[in-house]
């Protein structure tokens, strides 16, 4: 976990880093599975590195911006994690439950892959409807992200775009995303914006090329589309 110091008039954005780690955590018996790894590219690259990667660099961005834009206002960003290592989803949870500040944002950034490995477009993640007391407002936070994130993707990866949020009803019969039900179990964080957001598909060797060889470059375009994206959400 991120350990810089928080004050008390901070706004924090929590970035979640997807996965990591060389082995699962938790337990589906009580919805704090968290997988080490989950999409691949064709040559091999790991959904976890490439999370962790991406989220610092979002994480810098935001800090920047922010910074620029109003000196004083402070946004700050934290991570679940900062290295290569899978708390389980209830230590995701509780991590953004126990910060100083309520969170002002909550995102859990991944990388995706498909059966056909044929899909393309960046896409959210919410809460289901029945489940989730604000669903009405991720849907609208879910498609700008997505919206953000898309276009700065699409520059590199032709025929990508932004696809409408989905949500998480058929995960673990019908309870959700564990990271979600684990979010939910800490009632300060209900109205709290949050969304998984699914960047890119990454099993195709054209995104894979296009976008992930090349993420020296591709990644800081990309975090700056998303941080300028969520900095201009919380400080509305
Ligand atoms: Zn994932």
């Amino acid at each position: 976990m991120s350990s810089c110091l928080l004050l008390a008039e901070d706004r924090i954005i929590v970035i979640d880093p997807g996965h990591g780690g060389r082995a699962d955590s938790g337990n589906q018996k009580e919805f704090t599975l968290s997988a080490s790894n989950n999409a691949k590219s064709p040559s091999g690259l790991l959904e976890k590195d490439l999370t962790l990667e991406l989220s610092l660099e979002i994480s810098r961005k935001v800090e920047e911006l922010a910074k620029k834009r109003d000196g004083n206002a402070k946004v700050r960003c934290v991570l679940t994690r900062t290295k290569d290592a899978n708390p389980d989803f209830a230590e995701r949870a509780a991590f953004c439950a126990a910060l100083p500040v309520t969170p002002s944002a909550i995102i859990s950034i991944h990388f995706n892959a498909s059966t056909r490995h044929d899909a393309l477009g960046s896409l959210c993640l919410i809460r289901q409807k029945g489940r989730n007391p604000r669903f009405a407002e991720d849907s609208d936070f879910a498609m700008g992200l997505a919206k953000a994130a898309g276009s700065a993707v699409s520059r590199y990866v032709p025929g990508s775009n932004a696809r409408k949020p989905i949500t998480d009803e058929n995960l673990h019969g019908g309870l959700g995303s564990n990271f979600l039900h684990q979010l939910a179990q800490h009632r300060k964080l209900d109205r709290v914006p949050k969304c998984f957001l699914e960047v890119e598909f990454m099993d195709r060797a054209d995104a894979e090329n296009t976008l992930l060889k090349n993420r020296r470059v591709t990644f800081p375009a990309v975090a700056k589309a998303i941080a300028e994206y969520l900095v201009a959400q919380i400080s509305d």
